[in-house]
C-alpha cells in the first residue's frame, strides 16, 4: 500500500472492503438503536452484536483487541468510552455511547454513536447534539487542500461554541488493514506536532467526545472504564471517513 508521510494511502479496491466493512457496523448500529428502551440491559445489547457479526460474517474487532473482552463498547452516562456491557438495565433519562468495529475480508470498520434511553434532559440532549455536529464539522474539512489539523480545529471550534468540554486524552485514527493506523487526530489543535496535508486515499476514524463538566478522564479499576473525573455526562460520535477525489465519504453510514 502507498504512504504518505507514515500514513496508508488505499486504493479504489481498498477503499470498497473498508466501505463494506463500515457499511456492516451500520447495519448492526441501526439495528441496536432500534432495541434501545428503558428495561433492556447492554448485555442483551452485546448479544444481539454477536448473533449479527455472525450473521455478517465478519469478526469483532474490538474483542481480544489488546485484551478487551466484548464486542461492544457500552458507555453510560459519565462513563465517556471502553465501558463494558452488564446485566443492568437501562433507566429512563440515560444516555448510552456504543462503540462498535469489525474486521471484514481484512479490513476495519469502526463508528460510534450516543443514544438517548427514552426522554432526556435537555442539557444531555444538547450534549448529544453538540458532538454529532462537531463530527460533521470535522468531516467537512477531510478533503485534498486541506490539513490534518483543520478537521482538529472544526471539532474544537464547535466544542468551545457551545461550552463543551473535549476529552483530550483519546483521539481519533487512521483506519485500514489495522483498527487503528496513523494518523492520530487530535478533537482540538496541539501546540506543539505539525499537521499532515490530506490526500485521497487518506481513511480517518474521526470521533469527537466531549463531556458536560470535566475534561478530565479516571480510568475504573476493571483497567478500560473511562469516566468523566467529575461523573459528568459524556457524549461519543465517531465515523470512518474516506477522503476522495469528490470531497469525504463517510463509509459508516448506510447507502440510502
Ligand atoms: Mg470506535
Ligand atoms: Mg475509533
Amino acid at each position: 500500500m502507498k504512504k504518505f508521510r507514515g500514513i496508508f494511502l488505499k486504493n479504489d479496491y481498498e477503499i470498497s472492503l473498508l466501505r463494506e466493512a463500515n457499511q456492516i457496523v451500520a447495519r448492526i448500529l441501526d439495528d441496536i438503536e432500534a432495541r434501545i428502551k428503558p428495561g433492556i440491559s447492554t448485555m442483551d445489547l452485546e448479544e444481539r452484536a454477536n448473533d449479527l457479526c455472525k450473521e455478517f460474517n465478519v469478526r469483532p474487532a474490538f474483542r481480544g483487541y489488546q485484551g478487551f473482552p466484548y464486542t461492544l463498547c457500552c458507555s453510560l452516562n459519565d462513563v465517556i468510552v471502553h465501558g463494558f456491557p452488564t446485566q443492568d438495565e437501562l433507566k429512563e433519562g440515560d444516555i448510552l455511547s456504543i462503540d462498535m468495529g469489525v474486521q471484514s475480508r481484512g479490513f476495519f470498520g469502526d463508528s460510534a454513536r450516543t443514544f438517548a434511553v427514552g426522554d432526556i434532559s435537555q442539557e444531555a440532549g444538547m450534549l448529544m447534539q453538540v458532538t454529532l455536529d462537531a463530527l460533521h464539522a470535522g468531516i467537512q474539512q477531510a478533503r485534498t487542500g486541506n490539513d490534518l489539523y483543520d478537521i482538529s480545529a472544526a471539532i474544537e471550534r464547535h466544542a468551545k461554541k457551545h461550552n463543551c468540554s473535549i476529552i483530550r486524552r483519546f483521539v481519533g485514527h487512521g483506519i485500514g488493514a489495522r483498527l487503528h493506523e496513523k494518523p492520530e487526530i487530535p478533537n482540538f489543535v496541539p501546540s506543539r506536532m505539525p499537521g499532515v496535508p490530506l490526500k485521497k486515499g487518506m481513511v480517518l476514524a474521526i470521533e469527537p467526545m466531549f463531556s458536560l463538566g470535566s475534561e478530565h478522564v479516571e480510568i475504573m479499576p476493571d483497567n478500560w472504564t473511562a469516566k468523566t473525573s467529575d461523573r459528568s455526562l459524556a457524549a461519543h460520535f465517531e465515523h470512518t471517513v474516506a477522503i476522495t477525489k469528490d470531497g469525504p465519504e463517510i463509509l459508516s453510514i448506510l447507502d440510502k
